[in-house]
């Protein structure tokens, strides 16, 4: 199918962005990548009359590692992102994610930040901002706010930014001190959407300083979930892991595993039951905190090293 007729616009700054987003109202639309929106105006689920194509803006495409902060310009594809070294130092979670998004050949054309928009409950990138404690940076010509996720999210493939509003940059936290955080799903196929995915951070009370021999203890735990919950909700598990030394990891699976399972509601469909993609969120979770637990840097697996993959979801 084709779209329904529209006009494009390619603006060439921010400022005649915010313009033509202020005159166009719910009539227009922004597109980054189009990975995601040109499905949607194909099937003509969606018929804006003005398409604000913002790939020729300038001033969106910044990718920096600020102090603590990763700062993600609105024009950054996914590959950019997945294979910067400075962010993938500053927070490996990221790259970790961002491997699993579809194909290489749609992660060079899509957006981070386009997929943070389009707030499908199946991408990975709006959970790991959420999980990570990040914010988008938006303006219209009515002004610039902030918004975290849980301010963004309001349902899903629905936010609650106005017809107006571009986000220009998303900011993610980097690792702190003792900190080491993984991603891990499973998929029918690479680069398909994950059946379920699970994001984790894991706070530990090695600080980088000489601990003389003495091993490091788990001081917390959060976890957040691709394709089993309806917007990024994230849990915190610390009263499960708190105190617990990191070579008896093995002790305390069972409990993060039935808190995980009792806190997700996975929805059904032709791809899996809700009943399979609940065990197998259990089961990633599982294998994503033994990692992280065995893991010396701040986490992220090898490059394409997925354990899902490797040994099988069951
Ligand atoms: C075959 C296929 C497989 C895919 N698999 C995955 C996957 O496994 N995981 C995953 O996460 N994604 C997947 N995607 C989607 C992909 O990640 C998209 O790139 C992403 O969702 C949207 O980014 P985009 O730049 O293409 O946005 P677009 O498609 O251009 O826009 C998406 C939405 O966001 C809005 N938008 C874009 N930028 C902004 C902005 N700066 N401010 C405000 N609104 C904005 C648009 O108006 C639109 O509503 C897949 C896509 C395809 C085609």
């Amino acid at each position: 199918m084709k779209p329904s007729p529209l006009r494009i616009h390619r603006p060439k700054t921010i400022e005649e962005i915010l313009e033509l987003l202020s005159v166009h109202g719910t009539s227009g639309k922004i597109i980054a990548g189009g990975q995601s929106l040109v499905p949607v105006l194909n099937m003509r689920l969606a018929a804006p009359r003005n398409l604000i194509d913002i790939t020729s803006a300038a001033g969106l495409d910044e990718l920096e590692v600020v102090g603590d902060e990763i700062r993600v310009g609105a024009l950054v594809s996914h590959r950019r992102l997945e294979r910067d070294p400075a962010t993938t130092s500053a927070n490996p979670i990221l790259a970790d994610a961002l491997r699993h998004v579809a194909h290489p050949a749609i992660r060079n054309r899509g957006t981070t930040v386009g997929s943070i928009a389009h707030a499908d409950p199946n991408g990975e990138m709006p959970m790991i901002l959420a999980l990570t404690g990040g914010w988008v940076e938006v303006r219209s010509v009515r002004g610039a706010r902030s918004l975290t996720t849980e301010s963004l999210n309001v349902g899903p493939l629905e936010t609650c930014l106005e017809p107006d509003e571009l986000i220009t940059s998303a900011v993610f936290p980097a690792l702190r001190p003792g900190q080491r955080a993984g991603f891990d799903e499973l998929a029918r196929r690479s680069g398909d959407y994950g059946l379920a995915g699970v994001g984790m951070i894991l706070s530990t009370d090695d600080n980088g300083v000489d601990r003389a021999g003495a091993e490091a203890t788990i001081t917390g735990l959060k976890a957040g979930f691709v394709s089993v919950t309806d917007i990024p909700d994230i849990i915190e598990l610390d009263e499960f892991v708190a105190g617990t030394p990191l070579s008896q990891v093995s002790t305390i699976l069972d409990d993060v595993i039935s808190a995980i399972k009792g806190f997700i509601d996975p929805g059904g469909d032709i791809h899996a039951s809700a009943d399979y993609r609940r065990h197998l969120t259990g089961v990633i979770a599982g294998r994503l905190l033994k990692r992280l637990s065995r893991q010396r840097d701040g986490g992220g697996s090898p490059a394409g090293g997925s354990e899902m993959r490797q040994e099988g979801a069951r």
